[in-house]
């Protein structure tokens, strides 16, 4: 959730570039507010797109199914967790009938996400 929240943020701040160079070159003409009309109306035109691209890359890790299971010993390194976690499907993968499902700590379950499903964020932060 953390990661996420700092992405939007990351993500508010491109609007930045617009709306100073449009206020700057605005401003002298047609005042504070009409220079940040035009300048959310490029940044609308642009972030359109973009925005559209991370809800439709938000969704495919939403389709994704995780088990957290309590007290597990990590698959991986071994530690004692509080909350282990499991991707149980994604698209190509299916473990839901895996008779001997294996728990891991945060890290050791991002790792493997990230080697096994390839970039993005493991959905592992709940
Ligand atoms: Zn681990």
């Amino acid at each position: 959730m953390a990661r996420k929240y700092l992405l939007y943020l990351a993500r508010w701040q491109l609007s930045t570039p617009i709306l100073a160079i449009c206020v700057a070159m605005l401003m002298a003409r047609v005042g504070a507010t009409w220079s940040t009309v035009v300048a959310n109306f490029i940044g609308g035109l642009i972030f359109f797109w973009v925005d559209r691209w991370i809800f439709r890359n938000s969704a495919m890790l939403a389709g994704e199914l995780w088990e957290a299971q309590v007290n597990v010993v990590c698959a991986d390194c071994g530690a004692d967790v509080d909350k282990g976690y499991r991707l149980v499907k994604a698209r190509g993968y299916d473990k839901t009938s895996d008779r001997q499902p294996q728990f891991r700590c945060h890290e050791c379950s991002s790792a493997k996400y990230q080697r096994d499903h390839g970039g993005g964020e493991a959905g592992a932060g709940v």
